[in-house]
């Protein structure tokens, strides 16, 4: 088959670096992802992969130095790769490679290669797809391992022998799984068959990696593909053991509760038709994560799971670290989520008294939006009229949360009194006291006891400073 190129966006790229080529007397091929994508039409590339059956760090350099102005091209000696940035693409340079593998490591020791040899390294046969960019078959795919017609199977294969390919590299695992949910494919048979029975090799690579092919598993349009695979592999319960947890439904007199892990990968199904945003998708993974550790029958009231939200915040925290995630605003934002997950749809069973409503808005703040985002996708249940009234409920509770805003302005609280002003009305130092009326002027407004108003805030503060035994300036 020949791809006709010419009308391609990178067509005047194409030929140059076949010219260049040429004239430096080596091969040149385009490879991966970047074939694959093409061939399914799929999003506009980022980056393009370039193999040659000689050297690729000279190639990427003669190939730069003839765009004006040149880019800078970046050598990476280990991998004996080079790349250029040109029109916002990356392009990448290497040198076609033969590859072996020892027993401990993911990094082979690597030879000069044909084509061929290259595209049998290549972790499935989609990826290991090549375009021709040699004078004598320009546009020619070369596809020895059958990638198109597993395009169209929607199938991912490896080109060798899968126990070898996936026990060489674990991370390939990780990658067909990400692959799988991202282009809605299937693993074939005796892959996945590979995978369950090599699953331990996982444990050679490290988090960062596994994290990188997670997140995109995460980002995909229905995650649950991926999970459900991860799961099935046995590679979750390697990696997050708290999440395959949930798994499980237990009965104690006549008594069930939902399994708790189907419902959260619903949950995080749903709630990524609505938001493209990775960690609120996390949050919405780990929203039910505290719910194993906390389970318990109580004669009386059944199963209950009593402070899951503040146990599983928690985890968030640890969970976050093992997984070598980032630590700062993102993590605090899916705990956050997490510790509050429960809270609208518990202020319906327990009245909404405006003192309730605006702890949560406070407790929220900006992230008020996003929570009912996660409350509205953690509704899972099958029973439409149930479905109906939960949908309801929440409206109301959503309703009378705005009609509070409103009012009382709580959600980004800014206290109506400063502490300078404090220590003014009283002629007092820095000290604890301030910290004290600052605090209890921010309960009475949520207690509802004052207003959210300088006036009142002021004269609050007057008459509590007095019980303090402070005395006005
Ligand atoms: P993406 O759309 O995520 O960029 P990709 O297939 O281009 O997908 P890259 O990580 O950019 O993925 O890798 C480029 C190519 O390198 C792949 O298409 C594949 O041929 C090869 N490759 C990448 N990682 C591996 C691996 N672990 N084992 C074997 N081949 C790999
Ligand atoms: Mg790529």
């Amino acid at each position: 088959m020949n791809i006709n190129l010419t009308q391609n966006k990178n067509f005047k790229l194409f030929k140059l670096i076949s010219e260049v080529a040429e004239k430096n007397d080596q091969t040149v091929f385009i490879v991966g992802g970047y074939v694959r994508d093409l061939l399914m039409k799929r999003k506009t590339p980022t980056d393009i992969d370039f193999v040659t059956e000689s050297n690729g760090m000279s190639l990427a350099k003669s190939i730069a130095s003839e765009i004006q102005p040149s880019p800078t091209v970046t050598i990476f000696k280990n991998y004996g790769t080079a790349m250029f940035k040109f029109q916002g693409l990356d392009l990448e340079f290497v040198g076609a490679r033969k590859e072996s593998y020892a027993e401990d490591s993911r990094k082979p020791s690597v030879e000069t290669g044909t084509l061929d040899d290259d595209q049998k390294r290549r972790d499935f046969t989609i990826n290991s797809l090549a375009i021709s960019l040699n004078k004598e078959n320009f546009g020619d795919l070369i596809d020895p391992f059958d990638g198109v017609l597993d395009i169209k199977k929607k199938i991912l294969r490896t080109p060798l022998e899968p126990s070898q390919t996936y026990s060489d590299d674990p991370l390939r695992m990780m990658r067909a799984i990400r692959f799988a949910s991202t282009l809605n494919f299937t693993i074939e048979e005796d892959s996945l068959k590979a995978i369950k029975q090599e699953v331990d090799r996982v444990k050679i690579v490290s988090m960062e990696r596994i994290m990188v092919e997670f997140n995109k598993i995460m980002l995909s349009e229905k995650p649950s593909v991926g999970l459900k695979l991860m799961e099935e592999t046995g590679i979750l319960d390697l990696v997050m053991p708290e999440l395959t947890a949930l798994k499980g439904i237990e009965e104690v007199d006549g008594q069930t509760h939902k399994d708790n892990f189907w419902h959260t990968l619903e949950v995080v199904d749903n709630i990524s038709k609505h938001t493209e945003n990775l960690w609120l998708r996390w949050a919405a993974l780990l929203h039910d994560v505290g719910k194993a550790p906390t389970k318990k029958f109580l004669d009386g009231s059944g199963w209950t799971f009593h402070g899951h939200e503040f146990l599983g915040s928690k985890m968030v925290k640890s969970l976050f670290y093992r997984l070598k995630l980032p630590l700062g605003n993102d993590m605090k934002y899916v705990q956050k989520l997490v510790k509050l997950s429960s809270r609208p749809i518990a202020l319906i069973d327990d009245g909404t008294s405006d003192s309730a409503l605006r702890r949560l808005l406070f407790d929220a703040g900006e992230d008020l939006e996003d929570l009912f985002i996660l409350n509205k996708a953690d509704i899972t249940t099958k029973n439409s009229s149930k479905q109906a009234k939960f949908k309801k409920n929440f409206e109301y509770v959503a309703s009378k949360i705005k009609e509070v805003e409103e009012k009382d302005q709580v959600r980004n609280f800014q206290p109506p009194i400063s502490g300078e002003e404090i220590m003014e009305l009283f002629n007092l130092k820095p000290g604890r006291e301030i910290g004290i009326l600052k605090e209890k002027v921010k309960e009475a407004i949520l207690e509802g006891e004052i207003g959210n108003d300088k006036d009142e805030a002021r004269n609050f503060v007057i008459k509590e400073g007095e019980t303090l035994g402070l005395i006005l300036a």
